[in-house]
């Protein structure tokens, strides 16, 4: 049997949390079973382009759609952010992104991002049902939330280093990443574009889609 050892994969011991925790390490966490480059302080996580590539194929219980996400192609998008690389320490970029969720399934991913935050919730991870009947209650009021108001919209800011390619992700963003299609904040939302034929409302500044970027 050939074993192969992978020359290059082990980040230099030198990389920095970019909230200004200290050192990052490398290995498994309580957070993160695979192994990353990650902070104890914080549990922010740093992923090369490479370590995206293999978290795609990673096999979560819902659809991973991490591949689909393309936070590459987002970084084109990004705009100036204030954290610093830990890698080359140039500026990191911004991605704003957004999604729709159902109100129970978020409430999951905010446990993701503070556990101690919801002490006392059971954590069923992403199996609403089970559980007490309190939590089937609350489902059910959800759901029906849901139904009548719509999901929540949701939104998650993500770190990159337009230089190395590499991501940061605060605890938890990585959930939101995987499991949820997002899509860029548009850079204005107060413009709405209306549909074909429809009647200008007096006192509401009308603009020709020309006009809107
Ligand atoms: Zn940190
Ligand atoms: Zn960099």
């Amino acid at each position: 049997m050939v074993k192969i050892t992978r020359v290059g994969e082990e980040p230099s011991l030198k990389l920095s949390c970019p909230k200004g925790c200290g050192p990052l390490k490398y290995g498994r966490s309580l957070d993160i079973i695979r192994k990353s480059t990650h902070c104890k302080k914080c549990k922010g996580i740093m992923l090369s382009k490479n370590e995206i590539e293999k978290w795609e194929k990673k096999k979560i219980p819902v659809n991973n759609k991490m591949k689909k996400n393309e936070l590459l192609a987002f970084l084109n998008a990004a705009t100036d952010g204030p954290l610093d690389c830990p890698k080359c320490s140039r500026k990191m970029k911004e991605i704003h992104l957004e999604y729709k969720k159902s109100r129970t399934m978020s409430r999951h991913e905010d446990m993701a991002k503070n556990p101690k935050g919801m002490a006392g919730e059971i954590a069923i991870d992403w199996i609403p049902i089970i559980g007490a009947l309190f939590q089937f209650t609350r489902f059910i009021g959800e759901v029906g939330e849901d139904l009548t108001k719509g999901k929540l919209e949701k939104s998650v800011t993500i770190d990159g280093c337009a230089s190395c390619f590499i991501f940061w992700f605060d605890r938890g963003e990585i959930v939101q990443i995987m499991g949820n299609n997002v899509t860029t904040k548009s850079k204005n939302p107060d413009v709405n574009i209306a549909p074909p034929n429809t009647q200008p409302t007096s006192g509401v500044v009308t603009v020709s889609k020309s006009e809107v970027k």
